[in-house]
């Protein structure tokens, strides 16, 4: 029961994390009718690059420090994420007060086709159920299987939906995370995807994305949509979010460089139309390696200015 239980209390108990790190603030203030509302936002620890490695308990810490209430983890490799086993990863975030709201799981395979179906389902099973023993709500494929065909994405969602049959039963929602060559389309009987465009699409041609969606089950596959790479496949995240409100449910948070610097990303109107399909989970990605910038330094100036951000709650 408890862990069938635990998807539907994530959101609570992140509330619960906000509360406690809201009254830690309050105690430290003077006022107690000066509003302290703290911001719920989180970070995808890829974020962070080589930098956690050497201090994993001191750079969480850090991060929580930095205003991020939650994380998303990168790094799984059976039982481990990075070299630490996961039980150890929990707990260093329980002490510092994140909650770990979702991870980053890469199957061995780079496509799915029907020989290696069983090798997959095994994957997701362990994977599912190891996330499950430290009670992570959310289990993500965050790279492109190979689609170079309408049949081929069409064997991914089956595989997908397998994928999420098997988190679910675990107790785990199963998602997809995008970048840009999901924006490319395929054909029927294709063997490359097309190139990316802005143009009129052939007969019959779908984007990927698209046909995710389509080939997926609702009840249970999720889309993690990662905004700054919708705009490098020369979409607007805004009409993506508006056309599938039910299936979109998370958010990377991620510019070309430190949040808002480059003019790039229209962050307002995302996180207003986040709010209006009630998404709660938005994880910070930072990506870009600027000289003299260090991982730690780029993720403090993102939360700075989500912090700082009027248009994020
Ligand atoms: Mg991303």
């Amino acid at each position: 029961m408890r862990r069938r239980n635990f998807l539907k209390n994530a959101s609570l108990l992140t509330a619960g994390s906000v509360l406690a790190a809201n009254n830690h603030i309050s105690a430290a203030t003077t006022s107690v009718f000066k509003s302290n509302a703290k911001k719920s936002f989180g970070l995808q620890t890829w974020s962070l690059g080589n930098e956690l490695a050497p201090d994993v308990p001191g750079g969480l810490k850090k991060v929580a420090q930095m205003g991020y209430s939650y994380l998303e983890l990168a790094g799984y490799n059976d039982g481990k994420i990075g070299a630490v086993p996961m039980a150890e990863f929990k707990k260093m975030a329980d002490d510092v007060g994140l909650a770990i709201v979702s991870t980053h799981v890469n199957p061995p395979m780079r496509g799915y086709d029907k020989d290696n179906f069983e090798q997959a389902k095994e994957f997701w099973k362990k994977a599912a159920d190891q996330h499950a023993a430290i009670e992570v709500p959310y289990i993500i494929q965050p790279g492109q299987p190979t689609t170079r065909s309408i049949e081929e994405v069409a064997f991914v969602g089956e595989v997908f939906n397998e994928a999420g049959k098997i988190a679910k039963a675990a107790g785990l929602q199963f998602a997809f995370h995008n970048h840009d060559g999901e924006f490319r389309r395929v054909v029927a009987g294709g063997t490359e995807m097309l190139p990316l465009t802005r143009g009129r699409a052939p007969e019959g041609a779908k984007m990927v994305f698209d046909a995710m969606v389509e080939y997926t089950d609702p009840s249970l596959v999720q889309f993690e949509l990662d905004v700054y790479w919708a705009v490098m496949g020369l979409q607007d995240p805004v009409a993506l979010m508006r056309k599938y409100p039910d299936r979109i449910r998370l958010l990377h948070i991620k510019d070309a460089a430190v949040l808002g610097e480059t003019g790039l990303m229209n962050f307002q109107k995302i996180f207003e139309t986040a709010y209006e399909n009630k998404i709660d989970k938005f994880f910070v990605e930072y990506e870009a390696n600027i000289p003299g910038l260090s991982r730690f330094e780029a993720v403090k100036l993102c939360a700075e200015y989500l912090t700082n951000a009027s248009f994020v709650r």
